[in-house]
């Protein structure tokens, strides 16, 4: 990539610009500045990639998955190897500091590759099973080219999580990252070339999601469709792929409740809050936007939680100290400033941040970058806007419950059930928390604390299907039994 950044589509082993020769602006949203130009593909470029995918096919498929998973390693190999200015790319695109980029999100992607390089080495593609008259074997076969669509929140983390499932179970893949930020993904499309991936097998298209995006989601010729991202577009994408009777997952969007009780390590529970509240700016889709505080010691935490959240360090990206980044973008800080002033509407009352910060709080750099102050809001009942709908930004709201029961009530009123974490020194009671709420993943005592094995999405509103572990290497194949007499 040539600087200013030139984003091309990674089709076929090569970089090509999009057919129709449109592009877009790569911004950089800690400063404002276009950066660079990406490809905006359409359906001709997705037909391309599409075609190419599906050439490449039936070899990579034929391939032993041990061969498959020695290049997924090769690729992890590259991408630590270039972790500097991978994290640079990273951090540039998306606002995010650059130390949570090259300790957690290029590290994470190469922990991608090399765990499912891992998973599928061990993996059993053929099952027998004996019956007193008959013999069935389950055979599971790559279901061919595997679109996948990713969000701009983790980019290169969330994009290499969706492909490197498909490319171990033997689909070949049509990927697509946000336009919001394209340029890990760019990188990682060369990056498969030096790792010796045959043409076709990665491809990347960029572009607009109701373009580049919805031309994938509706290709006769991608059976399978995994998406990462908000639940409206989600809805859509079900919509579209639904009656075409593709194998769909979807991981959505969420409204997290972080649950303290009162018996909880105090210092622990607060730094735990803030982090689950506020990492990467709180646009995660796991972070605890909605903090449950026990009512006996709801004054003392509350005091100490807006302390340590206006105590976070904002500021440009690129330095060391920088704890708070900018937010993606302009367009999306407008959103959140939209809603915090719906929770002020709402009775809200701001007990910090609430709005941008002024240009004198910024380094000169960044000034005209998309940022918004850590905020946190008390006094609204669950039921209102602000607690029910996903903001996706550095604002979380804090209330108190009763008891268990209450705690569990107000946690699950809510159309998402992806993630809650639990704080209590009683390792029972978070057990039977964790029973009782409707979301797909709970923390007890920790956030964010993955183990890649074990089944990773949400209920309700927060998504369709599961992925981590063998379940994604599953859904990226279809089960054929064969049964005989014996
Ligand atoms: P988004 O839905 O706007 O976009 C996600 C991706 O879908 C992008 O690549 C976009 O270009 C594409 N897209 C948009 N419209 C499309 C269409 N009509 N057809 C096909 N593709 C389309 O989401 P976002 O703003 O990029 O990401 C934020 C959302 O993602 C939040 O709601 C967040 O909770 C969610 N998210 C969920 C998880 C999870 O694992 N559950 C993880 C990260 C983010």
């Amino acid at each position: 990539m040539r600087t200013p950044h030139v984003v091309e589509n990674w089709i076929d082993g090569r970089s090509h610009g999009s057919v129709g020769g449109e592009s877009l602006p790569v911004i950089e949203p800690a400063t404002g500045a276009e950066i660079g130009r990406m490809a905006a593909s359409g359906a001709a470029d997705v037909d391309l990639a599409q075609t190419a995918a599906a050439r490449a096919f039936p070899a990579w498929a034929a391939l032993p998955a041990t061969e498959r998973a020695a290049m997924l390693e090769r690729l992890a190999g590259l991408v630590e190897r270039d972790v500097e200015r991978l994290a640079l790319l990273e951090s540039t695109d998306s606002g995010k500091p650059l130390s949570l980029a090259r300790s957690v999100d290029i590290p994470r992607a190469a922990a991608n590759l090399r765990f499912f390089a891992e998973t599928v080495r061990e993996w059993k593609a053929d099952e027998d099973f004996r019956a007193p008259h008959a013999v069935s074997r389950v055979m599971r076969r790559a279901s061919g080219v595997a679109g996948c669509i990713s969000p701009w929140n983790l980019p290169l983390y969330l994009f290499t999580w969706k492909i490197a499932p498909a490319l171990a179970a033997g689909c070949t893949v049509v990927a697509k990252p946000s336009e919001e930020t394209p340029m890990t993904a760019a990188a990682l499309g060369e990056l498969s070339a030096e790792a010796g991936f045959p043409a076709g097998v990665l491809n990347v298209v960029q572009g607009r999601g109701a373009e580049c995006g919805a031309a994938i989601v509706r290709h006769p010729g991608i059976p399978v469709i995994t998406f990462t991202g908000g639940t409206a577009t989600g809805a859509h994408i079900m919509s579209v792929a639904g009656p075409m009777f593709k194998r769909t997952a979807l991981e959505l969007g969420g409204k997290n409740p972080t649950i303290v009780f009162a018996d909880a390590d105090f210092d622990a529970a607060v730094a735990g809050a803030v982090r689950a509240g506020f990492q990467n700016q709180g646009q995660i889709c796991l972070c605890g936007s909605r903090v449950l505080v026990e009512r006996g010691m709801y004054e003392r935490f509350r005091e100490a939680f807006v302390e340590r959240v206006r105590a976070l360090r904002v500021g440009d990206p690129m330095d060391a100290g920088t704890e708070q980044g900018s937010l993606v973008s302009a367009a999306h800080r407008g959103k959140v400033a939209a809603a915090v002033e719906r929770a002020r509407a709402e009775g809200g009352r701001v007990l910090c941040g609430g709005r941008a910060p002024e240009h004198s709080e910024l380094p000169e750099r960044v000034r005209g970058g998309a940022y918004w102050l850590p905020t946190v809001i008390e006094g609204l009942p669950m039921n209102c806007a602000t607690n029910q709908e996903e903001i996706f930004g550095p604002v979380v709201t804090i209330q108190a419950f009763g008891d268990e029961t209450d705690a569990v009530r107000l946690a699950n009123e809510s159309v998402y059930g992806l993630a809650a974490n639990v704080w209590t020194a009683d390792h029972a009671r978070g057990m039977r928390m964790a029973e009782q709420l409707e979301f797909g993943i709970v923390w007890i005592n920790t956030w964010m604390l993955r183990d890649l094995r074990v089944p990773f999405g949400g209920m309700k509103r927060s998504g369709v299907g599961r992925e981590g572990g063998e379940e994604a290497l599953r859904f990226f194949a279809e089960p054929k039994s064969v049964t005989w007499p014996g």
